[in-house]
């Protein structure tokens, strides 16, 4: 039988890479101007460390998680998401003891058991940025800011913005409870982990993906009515700067993310052209976490993006960047009695940085050139057997079929020329 990849994931392969680079360029560029810097947390950590950030209640930890004991039987879970693991790395080596604000962003594979479908596989990619340090809200703006641009500099031209504050652990209680008794009069009509949620956690009755229930908690009164005065001024706070930065949004009061560490500003930046699945990211800020987890009281802000999903929407716009262009060399040799001489030009040429590739197959000249063709060298280094004694060889050009004949000393002037 033949292996397939386990369901949920999927494989990158060679012809989709450079797309995947594309994307992972111009986040690194990106956090360089910014000021973030990498960090690279493990794919599991301890189970408890994602109950204790994401919620008990969380669809990530209830359904979601991927849970398994090693075999020294300690509790490990795949990540579901990136924060938790930043935060238990931020604090496991005092980063909240270095000059604040603290700017981290990181990339890597993520790990969620859900039904797979388009824009939602089981092993997925994000990018995320995290600010740890600041309740200022001008550092939740500079969040949004950063994937508003880094969403323009993929080519995005209309994704939308949802804004919500969720209040503070202050504020939020009287909203809970009147949500609970508000979904205690339609709890007929709410799906079974809908009640449960009534009862347990009804800040989460507002992120189920049943569309019955979406429909009926609509009429529940929104968070804002609830914000207490510093979250009210917080989220003015934000709003403003948003207007003075030209960055559209809309106050989505349904928006409520669905891990339960956020606290005052939770966004998502959603594309028109994707189905159900249209966030293409999000986040918000989570003042509570670290504390949470261990640490001292230190505010964060952060957002994730979500790679695969990315690349679905680029695809939908046709935003990739043209393809490229031929480029390289291929070096065709007659015979296979030249390796010497071929071996001499192949890492000469690659000592000074040209692509270059060779035929290791004993494949005939004509067969050499339709390879080279078919994968797009620019150019073509064509060793005979008669050359040899000369001590030249052929060179084309493969876009405009021009033809010279060089010693081995000169190519790489003559190609770097050529390029230019
Ligand atoms: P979240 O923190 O759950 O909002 O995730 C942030 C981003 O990651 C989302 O906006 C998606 O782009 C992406 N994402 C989340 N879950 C999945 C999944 N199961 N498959 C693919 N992408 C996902």
């Amino acid at each position: 039988m033949a292996f397939k990849a386990p369901r949920g994931t999927r494989d990158m392969l060679p012809l989709e890479s450079d797309k995947w680079n594309f994307v992972e360029r111009k986040f690194r560029e990106l956090c360089y101007n910014y000021n973030f810097a990498e960090i690279r947390t493990p794919v599991f950590e301890e189970t408890e460390l994602f109950v204790r950030s994401a919620g008990e209640e969380s669809d990530v930890v209830k359904k979601e998680m991927y849970i398994f004991k090693d075999r020294g039987g300690r509790e490990l879970a795949l990540r579901p998401e990136g924060t938790a693991g930043v935060v238990r790395a931020y604090l496991e080596h005092s980063l909240h003891n270095n000059a604040q604000p603290v700017k981290l962003f990181y990339y890597g594979p993520m790990f969620r058991y859900d039904r797979p479908q388009a824009g939602r596989q089981r092993q997925f990619y994000q990018m995320g940025i995290e600010i740890f340090g600041t309740k200022d809200p001008a550092s939740d703006v500079e969040v949004i800011k950063f994937t508003a641009d880094f969403f323009s500099k993929l080519g995005f031209k209309d994704l939308k913005l949802h804004i919500n504050s969720v209040g503070c652990p202050e504020c939020r209680p009287l909203f809970q409870k009147d949500l609970e008794e508000f979904a205690r009069t339609k709890i007929s009509l709410l799906c079974g982990d809908c009640r449960k949620r009534a009862l347990n956690n009804p800040l989460r009755l507002l992120d189920c993906k049943n569309d019955s229930c979406r429909e009926v908690m609509k009429d529940s009164s929104p968070i804002n009515a609830y914000l207490c005065s510093s979250c009210g001024t917080h989220f003015e706070d934000v709003l403003k700067l948003l207007k003075a930065l030209n960055i559209s949004f809309y106050v989505d009061s349904g928006l409520v993310r669905g891990l339960d560490y956020y606290t005052n500003t939770a966004f998502e930046f959603l594309s028109c052209q994707l189905g159900s699945q249209n966030a293409l990211g999000g986040g918000g800020r989570y003042d509570n976490l670290v504390e949470h987890c261990g640490g001292p009281q230190v505010p964060g802000v952060g957002m994730a993006v979500g790679v695969e999903r990315i690349l679905l929407a680029l695809e939908k716009e046709e935003l990739f960047p043209v393809k490229d262009q031929p480029e390289g060399v291929f070096l065709a040799v007659e015979s296979t009695d030249l390796w010497e001489e071929r071996f001499n030009l192949l890492y000469l040429l690659r000592d000074n940085d040209f692509r270059v590739e060779t035929d290791y197959l004993n494949r005939s000249l004509k067969a050499q050139m339709k390879f080279a063709n078919r994968n797009s060298f620019r150019f073509v280094i064509i060793m005979g057997v008669e050359d040899k004694s000369k001590g030249i060889v052929k060179l084309r050009d493969m876009v405009n079929g021009e033809q010279v004949e060089l010693s081995f000393e000169k190519i790489p002037a003559f190609l770097r020329k050529k390029i230019e």
